[in-house]
């Protein structure tokens, strides 16, 4: 079969390889549609996750290995001891590959696994004609949703599984750092989560026309005195709630600034060096800063979102590559054209 394999960084080479053969409990995938993620990017440009001396904690793999874990297809065999799942089913997946018997993962909350890891990067992934996955990470598509369509439940479930950790977020007023589609997960989900209004910053204005057009508010960043446009938006009261979903360290520092005393930082974004945290500011007012890794079944609620129509997946695709054109149609495109892109997604048999 053809798949995306990861070599080093910029290598990543598009291959005839062996086509896989699901093990127990697990399923074989068709793949019809997959997306380029950050963290995808992250691997293709680096630093990586891909493990390429000391073999994965969990998995044992090392590279070369397929990447991609966002994707959308159909089940095209089924593994010994699979039950509730069916050839032709379609399906979505969670790509977290986890160890099940760790105080995370016997309490549920698998996305914080001791052993974590994902289907891309500690295992082979999805941006091949088939993938193998263990059937507890699936999720059936609706009808009225396209392959196309689903293979955003994954990311968006990320913002809808954030907004869960904060708890009753509704009528209040939250700010999201970021118009990357994380950042617009966690849009999505703090609005259906009934949270008041919600500004979304960014550099250069391709957001703005999304987020008005569903209620919120945005900024652009580079041409406004973001800390003045807060405080004006909040009528001096700052967030509530504050996303951040870049993972730089300026952005961190506003996000503390930007939110109330007793309010909540959320951090989404992955840092690629350590921050210098304002402790004061957060302290002498008790803000508090919470973290989210991925999802646990976030995925269905995402999948309700595009099927109910509250989230159009067509504003959020912004171009469309085959296996073929991947490395130059997508991630040497991208590493020129990000910010005015939101999802890139990948036809291999759909
Ligand atoms: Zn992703
Ligand atoms: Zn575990």
């Amino acid at each position: 079969m053809k798949a995306a394999v990861w070599h080093g960084h910029k290598d990543l080479r598009i291959e005839d390889v062996k086509e896989p053969v699901p093990g127990k409990g697990q399923v074989k995938i068709r793949v019809a549609w997959a997306g380029i993620c950050g963290t995808d990017r992250h691997e293709y440009e680096g630093p990586n996750f891909i493990p390429v001396e000391k073999p994965h904690r969990l998995t044992g793999r090392t590279a070369p290995l397929i990447i991609g874990h966002e994707f959308a297809g159909e089940i095209a065999e089924v593994g010994e001891g699979v039950e509730g799942w069916k050839a032709g089913d379609r399906v979505t997946a969670n790509g977290s590959l986890t160890c099940g018997t760790c105080e995370a993962c016997r309490s549920g909350r698998y996305n914080i696994c001791s052993k974590l890891g994902f289907l891309g990067v500690g295992d082979d992934g999805a941006f091949a004609e088939y993938v193998i996955v263990n059937a507890d990470r699936l999720f059936a598509i609706p009808d009225g949703v396209s392959d196309h369509d689903a293979v955003l439940a994954e990311p968006l479930a990320c913002g809808i599984h954030a907004t869960h950790l904060l708890g009753d977020i509704r009528g209040k007023d939250v700010v999201v750092l970021g118009p990357g589609i994380i950042g617009l997960s966690a849009f999505y989900g703090a609005k259906y989560a009934g949270a008041g209004r919600i500004l979304v910053s960014g550099i250069g204005d391709y957001r703005r026309e999304l987020i008005e057009s569903e209620g919120g508010t945005y900024v652009d960043a580079s041409a406004e005195d973001l800390a003045a446009k807060v405080s004006d938006w909040s009528g001096g009261n700052l967030a509530d709630v504050v996303y951040e979903c870049i993972g730089i360290e300026q952005t961190m520092d506003q996000a503390i600034r930007f939110t109330k005393p007793g309010g909540k930082i959320m951090v989404m974004g992955v840092f690629g060096r350590k921050p210098v945290v304002d402790m004061n500011t957060l302290q002498e007012a008790e803000r508090a800063i919470y973290t989210s890794q991925a999802h646990v079944g976030e995925i269905a609620e995402a999948l309700e979102y595009l099927r109910d129509g509250k989230i159009d997946a067509s504003r959020l695709v912004t171009r469309e590559v085959t296996l073929d054109t991947l490395v130059e149609d997508g991630f040497e495109y991208l590493i020129g054209h990000g910010p005015e892109n939101i999802k890139v997604l990948i036809r291999i048999g759909g």
